[in-house]
């Protein structure tokens, strides 16, 4: 579709969140590349209806029902589709109007959108990693069946990806995902006991969403991403790696077979990864600020200190039990970030939330899709009821 005559259709679900509107703003500088045909958003009703004017979709999904009148009303004018309330979005992604997804929903509520454009036979350009860590076994065997490509947009999965270009007849001996360690590298049980919402909203390198930016604090993201890494690249739980890469220049590594490693580099910017995988296979241009080598800097690299940031054991786990593990902790997890950010409980309790879910859910070794939707919502439940949500 990226012949250079026919535009590749972008479906931006998400478009309101932090890499939906990075990745207008890829489309708005690549105008002869790319059309936006989908845009969803939750509750931004007010930038929803701003994008939607400017970029003219064939439809918009706004997912809160009250605000739909509104939505509606602004479009009026405008031969755009407009839908409201959960369903649509699920149903939105079932349509023939696009070639690509942008899976930038965050958590949980990402992942039915993301199975109807896979059993649709559309590309999934995945920055929705929930989606993997809740259920990768079954959407990776519907992506295979439907021949649906999956493209991380994950800087460190992009980068994998990145490294795996013309490596096809290599094997994979172990990635290496790089991590910041977030604004609390270096802290010990005793500061972090009191650490509050705002000053974990600060990230050293990266501007995110809310949740995600709290799971870098937590180092909980990087677990997530361990999960997302055995999916996407089909990898045994020992072959994923993790170290603290403080200046988030490399993004991750491969090591192959015969010990060479590749890496992929640059300034910490999710334009780039999210341009790359829209385009995708291409590479195109743009002006980004570049590295410069040159200048007085230094990669350091250490490793993670798992006994403080007890998410990292946690996960990994989850990642090695596998079964609907990873799916209750992450539901465990969507619970506690929820909590701590409305200042309900403190930055260590997070864990011990999410320990004690993973305790308590009944496992299953191999789920169903019913069973992981049973296991996330017993999940939330009981992590709810700990805090008296
Ligand atoms: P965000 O909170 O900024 O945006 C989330 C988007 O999802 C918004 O458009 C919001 O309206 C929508 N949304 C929220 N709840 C919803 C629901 N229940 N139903 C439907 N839509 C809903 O989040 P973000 O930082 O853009 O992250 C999006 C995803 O990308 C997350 O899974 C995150 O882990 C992943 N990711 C983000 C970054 C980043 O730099 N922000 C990097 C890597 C991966
Ligand atoms: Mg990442």
């Amino acid at each position: 579709m990226s012949n250079g005559v026919t535009k590749k259709r972008v479906a931006i679900f998400g478009s309101t969140g932090s890499i939906g509107r990075q990745a207008l703003e890829v489309i708005d500088a690549n105008p002869g590349l790319f059309s936006v045909e989908v845009l969803t958003g939750q509750s931004n009703e007010d930038l929803l209806i701003r994008q939607a004017l400017h970029f003219k979709p064939d439809v918009v999904v706004i997912g809160d029902d009250k605000k739909y009148p509104k939505v509606k009303d602004a479009l009026a004018a405008h031969p755009i589709k407009v839908f409201g309330g959960e369903q649509a979005i699920e149903e939105v992604a079932a349509m023939d109007n696009y070639d690509i997804m942008l899976a930038a929903i965050v958590g949980f509520a990402g992942l039915r959108p993301t199975l109807r454009a896979i059993d649709n036979g559309k590309a999934v350009a995945l920055a929705n990693k929930e989606t993997l860590v809740v259920a990768g076994d079954i959407v990776m065997k519907k992506a295979l069946e439907q021949r649906a490509p999956i493209i991380p947009v994950d800087s460190e999965h992009s980068a994998i990806f990145q490294c795996l270009v013309g490596e096809t007849r290599s094997r994979i001996e172990k990635i290496v995902l790089t991590a910041s360690g977030g604004p609390f590298l270096g802290k010990k049980p005793n500061f972090l006991v009191n650490v509050k919402r705002d000053h974990a909203l600060q990230h050293p390198n990266w501007s995110m969403g809310a949740k995600i930016t709290i799971d870098s604090a937590t180092l909980m993201n990087k677990g997530l991403e361990m999960i997302e890494a055995k999916w996407l690249f089909n990898l045994q739980p020992d072959q994923v790696q993790v170290v603290i890469h403080p200046q988030s220049i490399i993004h991750s590594m491969i090591q192959f077979e015969d010990g060479s490693i590749k890496a992929q580099m640059g300034l910490p910017d999710m334009k780039l990864p999210i341009q790359y995988a829209l385009a995708f296979p291409r590479r195109i241009p743009n002006n980004f600020p570049r590295y410069d080598f040159r200048k007085p800097g230094t990669l350091t690299f250490e490793e993670p200190d798992v006994k403080t940031f007890r998410n990292l054991t946690l996960a990994t786990d989850a990642l090695f039990k596998g079964g609907n593990l990873p799916c209750i902790l992450n539901a465990a997890n969507e619970i506690a970030v929820f909590a701590f950010l409305r200042n309900r409980i403190g930055f260590l309790d997070m864990t011990d939330l999410v320990e004690r879910t993973m305790q308590q859910v009944p496992f299953i070794e191999h789920p169903t899709l019913d069973e992981y939707f049973e296991s996330d919502g017993e999940a939330r439940e009981f992590a709810a009821s700990l805090i008296k949500l």
